[in-house]
């Protein structure tokens, strides 16, 4: 296998890597600085990287992957208990963390390494490793139940990187500007090591802010990545910010991912903009997976040709992913009608290799044939595109006999002008087997919308047995650090 970050040997060392705020690192230096860290892991079997939004992070990622030690990315947020499970479960040897700063108390058994990023080594070459060898150990965003650790292995942080090259036209000359967190695969993987294999440069955020996208977009930044709680705030900006809507009709690409992008936010910032956020699909047991967007040529057998996205799809596998839906009794759900729903089962070179001591979960999460159960369910469009109507666990409401998406119930409720932020889910009901409730943030405390007046807009817009039956306000939604809606929150009271 070719080494997973060519242009760090092989490339103009003068160009631009990494910028993280007023902090910028070239090819060259980070090569170096990469190098004296990887000199400090020869006996590591594996290592922990106190992830935080900083150039420390990306050094001390990049030093392991090229010395070929696998990296467990630790969310610095993460409370005490949820960090403990991680670093019990993973049994890194030491943590790479930035000079100075103070580690919680799980971290402080671990033998702790400091990176420099101004630091001067030589960067071991990693061609000749095994493409099978684990690169990073992720868990998941721990949206279902416990986070699990997916292993994902050199040969699939490559796939998927050199698959969404193709699909988005990605080059060495594009500059990403994002403020994602590094412990996920959205931050780490697509937004860190993406522009370090394509050989172009990122430019992180530190923080989210719309302010902080204009600055960058206009200041050369071509393609933007966020997760649907930052393309809400956009939108949300966009009616009083000319120089943010300028700056967006500017960009290459825009992504959304992570969870599914409100139809209303995606419209509001077409027609402020011109320009459609494409919606990727992955996970982090899969890595991507989907993409609304392709660049013309090359439409793919069933994909739409020029590759517009559409609001509400993640619209076509990428190259090498084999996707298919199934319905709860192995049935392969073949219509393309937008209507019959089945689960998302996957095969490819992008998936990983199992869960970190979890052999009956990885077991349980594969078919016979090898497809990754991914628990999510969706319908396909006539013109191929895949629609997720959400999670089989929570978002797959069964009522009156209909098996009924929240996610187009939630895409309907946003549109009512009295709703701020929406979540659907289904509770038991002695008549319809569950019921659907609608927990809604409105826009004005002081006047929240009726169970009525919702229920009628739903039913106007969907069919009758999808409107709410029950309505909960809310000051605002349960969410992790991803933005994602914790749904077993809500349920559970
Ligand atoms: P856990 O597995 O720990 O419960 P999680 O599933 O949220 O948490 P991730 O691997 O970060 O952990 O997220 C993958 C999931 O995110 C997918 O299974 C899917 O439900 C959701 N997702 C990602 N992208 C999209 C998208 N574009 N539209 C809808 N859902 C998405
Ligand atoms: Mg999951």
């Amino acid at each position: 296998m070719s080494s997973l970050f060519p242009s760090l040997t092989d490339g103009p060392a003068g160009r631009p890597a990494l910028r993280f705020g007023e902090r910028s690192l070239t090819y060259g230096e980070l090569a170096s600085a990469a190098g004296a860290v990887a000199g400090r892991l020869a006996q590591a079997r594996r290592v922990a990287v106190w992830a935080t939004p900083t150039p420390e992070t990306a050094v001390a990622v990049t030093a392991a992957l090229l010395a070929g030690v696998p990296v467990v990315p630790l969310n610095p947020r993460s409370g005490g208990k949820e960090l403990g499970h991680i670093l019990t479960d993973s049994a890194p040897d030491l943590v790479l963390t930035t000079p100075g700063g103070e580690l919680p108390a799980p971290l402080d058994a671990l033998p702790r390494v400091d990176v420099d990023p101004a630091a001067g080594g030589t960067l071991p070459g990693d061609r000749a490793r095994d493409p099978e060898d684990p690169a990073l150990i992720v868990y998941t965003s721990g949206t279902t139940g416990p986070p699990k650790g997916a292993v994902l292995p050199r040969r699939a942080i490559a796939t998927t990187l050199d698959a969404l090259a193709e699909a988005w036209r990605w080059t060495g000359d594009d500059v990403l500007v994002h403020g994602l967190p590094l412990f996920h695969v959205h931050g780490l993987v697509l937004g860190v090591l993406g522009p370090l294999r394509r050989g172009g440069s990122v430019r992180h955020l530190g923080r989210f802010t719309t302010g902080g996208v204009a600055r960058e977009l206009n200041d050369g930044a071509t393609m933007l990545f966020g997760v649907p709680t930052m393309y809400h705030r956009i939108a949300e900006t966009l009616p009083d910010d000319p120089e943010l809507a300028g700056a967006l009709a500017g960009a290459r690409l825009l992504v959304s991912g992570s969870a599914a992008l409100p139809v209303h936010d995606h419209e509001r910032i077409a027609a402020a903009t011109g320009r459609r956020v494409i919606e990727r699909y992955g996970m982090t047991e899969t890595l991507m997976l989907c993409s609304s967007r392709w660049a013309p040529p090359g439409p793919r057998p069933g994909a739409r040709a020029d590759g517009e996205p559409r609001a509400g799809t993640v619209g076509v596998p990428l190259p090498g992913v084999e996707l298919r839906l199934v319905e709860e009794d192995g049935t392969p759900v073949a219509a393309l009608d937008g209507e019959s729903v089945g689960e998302i089962q996957v095969r490819g070179p992008n998936l990983f290799t199992g869960y970190l001591n979890r052999p009956d979960a990885t077991a349980a999460a594969f078919t016979g044939d090898g497809f990754f159960r991914t628990g999510d369910m969706a319908v396909r469009d006539p013109d191929g595109c895949v629609r997720i109507v959400g999670r089989r666990a929570t978002d797959l409401i069964k009522s009156g006999g209909y098996k009924i998406g929240a996610g187009e119930i939630e895409n309907a409720l946003l549109e009512h002008p009295g709703v701020r932020e929406a979540a659907v889910t289904g509770e038991p009901d002695p008549d319809l087997g569950e019921r659907i409730v609608a927990w809604i943030v409105p826009a004005d405390p002081g006047s929240p919308p009726t169970l009525d007046a919702l229920a009628g807009h739903v039913a106007g817009r969907l069919a009758p047995h999808k409107r709410p039956r029950v309505l909960r306000h809310l000051d605002s939604l349960p969410r992790n650090d991803m933005g994602k809606i914790m749904k077993r929150a809500l349920s559970q009271g």
